[in-house]
C-alpha cells in the first residue's frame, strides 16, 4: 500500500517538530488510538477500538461514548488539550477504560488519545470482544498477561506433577497444554515457536508462513539455538540461565538476516521442564525500525542532523570514561551565530533554517570523521576534535570555519550575511576533562563576542576571573547610573584657523570608587552589552546639559556655543529618547538649535531607511547631527548623501597618519570635498600637532578638536577656559 498525504499523521512531539507517520504504522503500533477535534467529534478511531465498540466511528461526538477518569477534566477540547503528555484514564459508557496520553497534531486542531485497554487477565480481554493480536505489539498488557499466565501454569503444577514432568512424554504433553493454552485464551499468534534444550539445541521450531523464506526451519534442528540467532543486547544463555535460577518467563530481542532485510524479534522464554525451555517470537521489525526512527530523532538534531546536545554530551561522556583519548591534543571549539536573529526577522525562518543547516555542512566539511560536531540549540554549534594536531593547526582550522561561515549564503535568490564567534580551547592532558573544556570554549565564545564578535578567541588562563571583573564592573555601573555618580569632560571644538572656541564635545567620566578611572570606551561597551546604554545615556545627557547650561547661563558670548552629545545606537532607537532629550533642554532652558548629536556608522546597520526616517525626526526638532568617527564604519562615501546629516566628523586615525609614511592625504582630500559637495561642515578629530593643523587649515577643514587645542576639561578648567 503506498501512502498518499492524506495517509500521513502528523504527530507533535516535545521537540515541537511534527512527527510524520503513516496512517497503516499508526493503525499497527496504536491499534486502540482515536482523535479528534475542536468539536468534540471523533476524526479517526483504530480497528481494535471499533472492535470493542463498533459504533465509535469518525463524526460520532464523544461525549456519548467516554468520560475522563483521571485526570479529573471535562470533556471539553481546551480543558483536554492543556494536558496533552500526561497519563490520562477514559472510561467507555460500557464500563471498560482505556489509559493512555494525548498528543496533538502540528496544526494544533485535533488531539489523539493513544492508549490501551486496562485489562486484569486474559479472561477480560475475551470479555471486551479482543483477541491478543488487537493489541499492538510492544503493548505491556500482553507482557503481563502472558507472564500471569505463565505463573498459573506453574502454581496448578502439584508436586507430583512435577515428578512426572521428568519424562519427556508428559513434557510434551504439558508444552502443547501450555502451547494451546496459551493459544486459545489470549489466541497469540507466534512467529516462531521453538522447544530447546538448556544447552540451546533445537528440538522443534516452526515459523510462520511469512518467515519461511527467511527462516529454514528444518535445517535448524538439533543446531544451537544459541549460535543460529544474533542476539540483541542479552546472550539467549543467560536468560535461559535466569530462568532456570526464578523460575519466571522472560523477554529478550533478536535479530535474523542481514542488511535491508534484516527482521527484528521479540520474543518470550519460558522453561517448560528442567531441562527445556520454550522461546515464542515475534516479528517486530516495523516497530523496531519506528523505534531506531524516534531514538535517531532523540539523539540528533531533525534540521541540521548533527547530534544535539544530549547525544554530544553522551558521546564526551563515553570518551571519558574509554581508553580512546590518547591523543596528545583535545580541543573544543564552540560556534555561536552573530546575527542569526536578525536573519530569521528579516528573511523568515526557512532563511534561517537554511543557514543553519548550510553551517552544519560546513563543519561536516570541516572536520574528520572521528571529530564530533553537534548543534547545541539554536543558532549555537560545537565540535570536539581529537588527533595529533598542534594548537596553531587548531586555531587556524577554527579561523578557516570562521571565513566559511562569513561566505555570503544564497537562498532563494538572495545572499544572506553570517557572521559568528567562535571560543576555543584546548587541553593536552590524557584524561582531560571535557566537561570543563567544553565550558572553557563557551566562555571564550562568550568573550569573543563581548569583544566586539565575529572573531575566534582561544580560551586561556584567568579568562573566567577577568569576564568576572567584567561583571563586577557592570554591577557597579548600575550603581553609578542610580546615584548619578559620573561626570562630564567638555573638549573643546575650534575654528581651525583662528582655534576659537566654537563649542564642545561632552566626554562621560567614570571614577568608580574601588577601580578608579574606568576608560569611557571600557564602560560604554559594558553598558551596551548589558542593556544599560538607555538609563547610561540619560544621565550622562541630564549632567552635560545641566553643566553646559550652567557654563552659558547668563553671559551673552557663550550663547552661540554648541555641545555635542554622543548617542549610541541603543539610545538612537529608543522610542523614548526624543522625549527625554527635549523634557531635558526645558528643564535646563536650552534651544535644540545648541545641540549635536553625534552618531556613528553603527546606526545604519540594521536598517538604513528606519535610520533615516529617524534622522529626520531628531532634525525636525532642531538638532543638528553630526556622523561620527567617519572613516572607520562598515561602508564609507557612497550613501553619504542620502543621509540627512550636518557635520562629519573625520576619525583622528586618518590624522594622525597625515605625517607618517602611509598618508592618507589624498583620501582626507577626497572626504573633504565630497562633505562640502554635500554641504556638511567638518570637523577634524585628534589633532596633536601644529603640523597636522596646518594641513587641515590648507585643506579648508573647517573645525578641528584635539589635544593640540585642549585637552576635554572638568567643569572648574571650563569655566577658567577664556574664550
Ligand atoms: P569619540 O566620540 O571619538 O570621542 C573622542 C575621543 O577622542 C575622546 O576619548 C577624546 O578624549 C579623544 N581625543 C580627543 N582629542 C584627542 C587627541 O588629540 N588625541 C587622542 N589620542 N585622543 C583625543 P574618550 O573620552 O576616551 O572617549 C572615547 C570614546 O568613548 C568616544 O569616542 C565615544 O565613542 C565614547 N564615549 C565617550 N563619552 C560618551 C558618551 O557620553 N556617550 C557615548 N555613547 N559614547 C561616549
Ligand atoms: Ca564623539
Ligand atoms: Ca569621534
Amino acid at each position: 500500500m503506498k501512502a498518499s498525504d492524506k495517509d500521513i499523521i502528523n504527530f507533535q512531539t516535545e521537540h515541537s517538530t511534527a512527527l510524520p507517520i503513516q496512517l497503516d504504522v499508526f493503525e499497527s503500533l496504536f491499534p486502540f488510538a482515536f482523535a479528534f477535534d475542536q468539536s468534540m467529534k471523533l476524526t479517526l478511531s483504530n480497528p481494535s477500538l471499533r472492535k470493542m465498540m463498533p459504533e465509535l466511528v469518525p463524526g460520532k461526538p464523544l461525549i456519548d461514548f467516554f468520560s475522563i477518569v483521571k485526570p479529573n477534566i471535562a470533556l471539553n477540547f481546551e480543558a483536554i488539550s492543556a494536558k496533552t503528555g500526561s497519563l490520562q484514564t477514559w472510561r467507555l459508557l460500557n464500563g471498560s477504560a482505556l489509559q493512555g496520553q494525548l498528543f496533538e497534531n502540528k496544526e494544533k486542531d485535533l488531539l489523539f488519545f493513544v492508549g490501551t485497554p486496562v485489562v486484569a487477565d486474559a479472561s477480560e480481554i475475551k470479555s471486551l470482544n479482543l483477541t491478543a493480536n488487537d493489541f499492538a505489539l510492544h503493548d505491556s498488557t500482553l507482557k503481563h498477561l502472558f507472564m500471569l499466565q505463565a505463573q498459573k501454569t506453574a502454581v496448578a503444577d502439584s508436586t507430583e506433577m512435577v515428578e512426572a514432568l521428568r519424562r519427556n512424554a508428559i513434557e510434551k504433553e504439558r508444552l502443547e497444554n501450555i502451547q494451546s493454552e496459551l493459544a486459545l485464551e489470549l489466541d497469540i499468534g507466534f512467529d516462531i515457536k521453538v522447544r530447546f534444550k538448556d544447552d540451546g539445541t533445537i528440538i522443534d521450531i516452526q515459523v510462520s508462513s511469512n518467515l519461511e523464506m527467511t527462516v529454514d526451519s528444518a535445517s535448524k534442528v538439533g543446531k544451537s539455538l544459541f549460535k543460529e540467532l544474533d542476539f540483541l543486547g542479552d546472550s539467549l544463555q543467560k536468560a535461559v540461565a535466569e530462568t532456570e535460577q526464578n523460575g519466571r518467563s522472560l523477554f529478550f530481542n533478536f535479530k535474523i538476516g542481514k542488511g535491508r532485510n534484516t527482521r527484528y524479534f521479540e520474543s518470550r522464554l519460558a522453561r517448560t521442564s528442567d531441562d527445556i525451555c520454550l522461546m515464542l517470537a515475534n516479528d517486530v521489525s516495523e516497530r523496531y525500525r519506528m523505534q531506531m526512527q524516534l531514538e535517531r530523532r532523540a539523539n540528533f538534531d531533525y534540521l541540521t542532523n548533527l547530534p544535539n546536545r544530549v547525544h554530544f554530551n553522551e558521546r564526551l561522556n563515553k570518551l571519558s570514561g574509554g581508553e580512546t583519548l590518547d591523543n596528545k591534543l583535545h580541543t573544543i571549539i564552540n560556534i555561536d551565530l552573530d546575527n542569526f536573529k536578525h536573519i530569521n526577522s528579516r528573511y523568515g525562518n526557512a532563511a534561517g533554517d537554511h543557514v543553519l543547516r548550510r553551517i552544519s555542512e560546513i563543519l561536516l566539511n570541516s572536520t574528520r570523521i572521528e571529530d564530533i560536531p553537534a548543534r547545541l540549540g539554536g543558532d549555537e554549534f560545537v565540535v570536539f576534535f581529537s588527533g595529533d594536531h598542534k594548537q596553531e593547526e587548531m586555531t587556524k582550522a577554527a579561523q578557516r570555519i570562521l571565513e566559511k561561515i562569513r561566505e555570503p549564503i544564497n537562498f532563494e535568490g538572495q545572499e544572506l550575511k553570517c557572521n559568528c564567534s567562535i571560543g576555543v580551547a584546548f587541553s593536552t592532558q590524557t584524561k582531560p576533562d571535557l566537561e570543563l573544556l567544553q565550558r572553557q570554549a563557551n566562555l571564550a565564545m562568550e568573550v569573543a563576542k563581548d569583544g566586539g564578535k565575529g572573531k575566534v578567541t582561544t580560551y586561556v588562563d584567568g579568562m573566567y576571573e577577568k569576564s568576572k571583573e567584567r561583571l563586577e564592573l557592570r554591577d557597579q555601573l548600575v550603581r553609578a547610573i542610580e546615584n548619578k555618580k559620573l561626570s562630564i569632560a567638555y573638549q573643546p571644538i575650534v575654528w581651525t584657523n583662528t582655534a576659537k572656541v566654537k563649542g564642545f564635545e561632552a566626554l562621560a567620566r567614570w571614577i568608580d570608587e574601588d577601580k578608579g578611572f574606568v576608560p569611557p570606551d571600557v564602560f560604554i561597551e559594558i553598558a551596551e552589552e548589558s542593556g544599560l546604554m538607555i538609563p547610561l545615556g540619560r544621565t550622562i545627557m541630564d549632567i552635560a546639559l545641566k553643566g553646559f547650561a550652567q557654563f552659558i547661563a547668563n553671559n551673552d558670548s557663550r550663547q552661540s556655543l554648541t555641545l555635542a552629545i554622543n548617542v549610541s545606537v541603543h539610545q538612537l532607537y529608543d522610542a523614548g529618547f526624543v522625549h527625554d532629550l527635549n523634557s531635558c533642554l526645558k528643564a535646563y532652558e536650552l534651544n535644540s538649535r545648541q545641540i549635536i548629536l553625534e552618531i556613528t556608522e553603527t546606526a545604519f546597520i540594521r536598517d538604513i531607511t528606519i535610520a533615516i526616517d529617524m534622522l529626520n525626526e531628531l532634525k525636525s526638532h532642531g538638532f543638528k547631527l553630526a556622523l561620527d568617527d567617519f572613516g572607520t564604519g562598515f561602508s564609507s562615501l557612497g550613501y553619504l548623501e542620502h543621509l540627512p546629516l550636518d557635520i562629519l566628523k573625520i576619525d583622528r586615525s586618518f590624522i594622525n597618519k597625515i605625517e607618517s609614511e602611509e598618508s592618507n592625504v589624498p583620501l582626507v582630500n577626497a572626504i573633504l570635498s565630497i562633505a562640502k559637495e554635500l554641504n556638511f561642515e567638518t570637523v577634524a578629530e585628534g589633532i596633536e600637532t601644529d603640523e597636522q593643523r596646518l594641513f587641515l587649515q590648507a585643506s579648508n577643514c573647517v573645525y578641528s578638536q584635539g589635544y593640540y587645542f585642549s585637552k576635554p576639561l572638568n567643569i572648574e578648567q571650563l569655566n577658567e577656559l577664556e574664550l
